[in-house]
């Protein structure tokens, strides 16, 4: 009671009602006092006990009326500012007690239905505003790069699917952690270190080595960091960008060391066709070595030519920019016609020649002129690398899918060691004397290699020092092959010539 007293006493609207209520009450019943005395005992003063009295009455008077007015008008209101209060701070849980039916109940009911549909709004932007960043933090998990992002004081907040793997986290054990408790490369960690000290909202970018446990090379990531800040300028936080860039690296080594290979591979024919030609120029040279120069000219000149072709053929194949022909292929029949045509090889080193295949060979779906080729360098390698009267057997057989080509030879063989090297572009086996003797270019297994793979097959090689070699091409067969039978653009470029 005293609480509520008080409580009543501290509201504005309970003290104006109640001066009011006295100064009303209090001026009629002086009036009515000094008649009423009046009446009594002709003009006499009045006295202090009477008019004590009065003002306790019209004190008494006005308490009721406030406390009346209070309880069906002040404390609904303070009710409403208390509702008001908790809805401003979002809780929208908060109900009013109606227990009139007037203007101050109507008011009550029509405050809950506010809070009622405002529930109803909080929770449809709650389900709305969940779904916004399930969808945010899907998005980020599944970017291929790798997201890193960071609070100012470098304590991760997020980890993305990509950078998980990379750094061997998880981004549940590794949350509001400092960064450089779980990723110790410095590079990064001073990247993002740089991002928070630099107020320009510029890039940073920072390339970076990592090894991870059990991989067998390491991967190279660019890393690249922004800062994220408010409208004011306040730093919020880091997000650092990673993307694997190990194969591009790859790619920018092999193209250079390609190019200087190639320069390599041309200089040697170059330096003979220019020094020749130099002694030709001289007027004091017999018949026989003009012929003899010119005839070398003409040998290095077409290994030149050869080299060229062979390397734009394998460039073109690689870069994707010529698709084979493919149309239905008798590999025995391919086989034969190389062969046929090549013959003279063989002859010239007395080298015996056989074909076999088993009765109803199943063709293959592939590039005739690509094929040919594939067939061409294995049984030319196989009789060049093989000394005179020796024997090269070209044997076809089939499993259930695939149709298999064997070139084997008695020849010099291949050295272990370069084995696993053997289908490089340029590689060629410099050990054995009469090997090294042999012109040649290193490209044509590598083409042979690229032809097969792109025909969906794949090419082996076995091999033992003196005692010669085997090198197999699997081919689909063409009842194996899902893309058989799909008509070929007509025109298609044969990039063989
Ligand atoms: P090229 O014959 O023009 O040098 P290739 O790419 O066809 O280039 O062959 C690469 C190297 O592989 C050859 O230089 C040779 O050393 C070796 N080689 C290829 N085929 C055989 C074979 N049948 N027997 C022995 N060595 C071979």
């Amino acid at each position: 009671m005293t609480n509520w007293i008080g409580q009543q006493l501290k509201s504005k609207l309970f003290r104006k009602l109640f001066l009011s209520t006295f100064a009303t009450t209090l001026l009629p019943l002086l009036v009515m006092t000094f008649f009423w005395l009046q009446s009594k005992g002709g003009a006499r003063v009045p006295l202090f006990p009477e008019f004590f009295s009065v003002i306790v009455l019209a004190l008494l008077l006005a308490g009721s009326v406030a406390f009346f007015l209070s309880k069906n008008i002040t404390s609904p209101i303070s009710d409403l500012t208390k509702s008001a209060t908790e809805i401003a701070r979002g809780n929208f849980q908060h109900e009013i007690k109606v227990e009139s039916d007037d203007e101050i109940g109507r008011l009550g009911r029509l405050f809950n239905y506010m809070t009622t549909e405002l529930r109803r709004l909080d929770k449809m932007n709650l389900a709305k505003i969940i779904a916004e960043r399930n969808k945010t933090q899907t998005i980020i998990k599944n970017i291929a790069d790798g997201v890193i992002v960071t609070d100012p004081q470098s304590r991760i907040l997020i980890l993305n699917a990509a950078a998980e793997s990379w750094f061997d986290l998880r981004q549940e054990k590794a949350f509001d952690h400092p960064l450089r408790e779980w990723i110790k490369e410095p590079t990064l960690l001073q990247l993002i270190q740089d991002a928070v000290k630099n107020r320009q909202t510029a890039l940073s970018v920072a390339e970076i080595t990592l090894k991870k446990r059990g991989d067998w090379k390491p991967r190279i990531l660019q890393a690249k960091s922004a800062r994220v800040q408010q409208e004011s300028g306040d730093l919020i936080g880091i997000v650092t960008i990673l993307r694997d860039i190990t194969q591009q690296k790859e790619i920018d080594k092999m193209k250079t060391e390609l190019v200087s290979m190639v320069a390599h591979e041309l200089r040697s024919p170059l330096t003979s066709i220019s020094g020749f030609s130099e002694l030709m120029l001289d007027s004091d040279i017999t018949r026989r070595q003009s012929t003899e120069y010119a005839s070398i000219i003409l040998k290095e000149s077409n290994r030149l030519s050869e080299l060229i072709n062979k390397f734009l053929d394998i460039s073109r194949i690689e870069s994707g920019r010529i698709q084979p022909k493919m149309a239905e292929l008798d590999l025995l029949e391919t086989v034969q016609v190389v062969v046929g045509s090549n013959s003279y090889l063989a002859d010239k080193k007395g080298i015996q020649v056989e074909v076999t295949a088993p009765e109803g060979l199943s063709p293959v779906w592939a590039d005739g002129g690509m094929i040919e080729q594939v067939v061409l360098n294995l049984f030319s390698n196989a009789v060049k690398y093989s000394p005179e009267n020796k024997r090269v057997d070209l044997m076809l057989r089939q499993t259930e899918n695939e149709v298999i080509l064997e070139v084997r030879d008695q020849g010099y063989g291949i050295p272990v060691k370069s084995l696993p090297r053997i289908f490089d572009k340029f590689y060629r086996v410099t050990d054995h004397e009469q090997v090294r003797n042999q012109t040649g270019t290193g490209l044509g297994l590598a083409m042979v290699k690229q032809i097969v793979e792109l025909h969906g097959g794949r090419v082996e090689v076995e091999s033992e020092e003196n005692r010669g070699s085997v090198f197999s091409v699997f081919l689909p067969k063409l009842s194996a092959n899902p893309g058989a039978g799909v008509s070929q653009p007509e025109d298609a470029e044969m990039i063989i010539r």
